[in-house]
């Protein structure tokens, strides 16, 4: 269960993971696109870490979640930030009111943010975006219902990993990678390494 220190601990990995990585998801989205995403993700999950901060009392599952949703939608460019601050959204809702976010919250907070991400972004599973990471992320934390968390959370990180290796064999239908046709394939979907960065660090606050 991520209460409020725990889920806390997961933005702050999942920002160290970004700021590690920012070059390299640079490159990629050099290779199949206009060469933003590491510095769109890295400026959301900065601006979010700002916001978390300044904050005086520790705060709930649900309002960290929806602190990192509302950096994401609001201040960040790109067509990614909306599409993770709805992820983020989705999770901030699923974990309700209470004081911990469950493996359950957990699932359905991710199937409804593919769900949102989905609709307003008109992509299936196959087009070499996000939702190829965030797809077998989903999924594999609804099968995992009544395992402990670190197996849960351990099997959505390598689904959002194995959807990263599949987008490398993928030629784009959605987003600016679609514009390069084949040039862009046998490259990997930058958007949806970022998912499996996120998946990761939740994995790795309960190692
Ligand atoms: P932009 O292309 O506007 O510069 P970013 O570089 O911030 O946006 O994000 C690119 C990522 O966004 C891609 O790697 C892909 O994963 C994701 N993406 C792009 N278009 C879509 C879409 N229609 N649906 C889902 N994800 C998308
Ligand atoms: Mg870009
Ligand atoms: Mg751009």
């Amino acid at each position: 269960v991520f209460d409020g220190a725990r889920t806390r601990d997961w933005t702050r990995r999942f920002a160290d993971s970004v700021y590690a990585t920012e070059a390299e998801l640079t490159a990629l989205d050099q290779q199949a696109g206009d060469g933003d995403f590491g510095t769109n993700l890295a400026a959301g999950v900065r601006a979010a870490g700002l916001l978390l901060d300044r904050r005086e009392a520790p705060a709930g599952p649900a309002e960290t979640l929806g602190i990192m949703a509302d950096a994401f939608l609001d201040e960040i460019g790109g067509t990614s930030g909306p599409l993770f601050g709805l992820l983020f959204q989705a999770l901030s809702r699923a974990a309700g009111s209470g004081p911990g976010l469950t493996t359950a919250a957990l699932a359905e907070g991710s199937a409804r943010g593919l769900a949102a991400i989905r609709r307003v972004g008109d992509a299936s599973p196959g087009d070499k975006t996000l939702v190829d990471a965030l797809a077998p992320a989903a999924a594999a934390l609804r099968a995992a219902q009544g395992t402990p968390t670190a197996a849960a959370l351990a099997a959505a990180a390598d689904g959002a990993w194995r959807g990263v290796r599949d987008t490398a064999s993928l030629t784009a239908r959605r987003g600016r990678a679609s514009y390069l046709g084949e040039r862009a394939t046998g490259i990997p979907d930058p958007g949806a390494v970022g998912v499996a960065l996120f998946f990761d660090s939740a994995a790795g606050t309960v190692h």
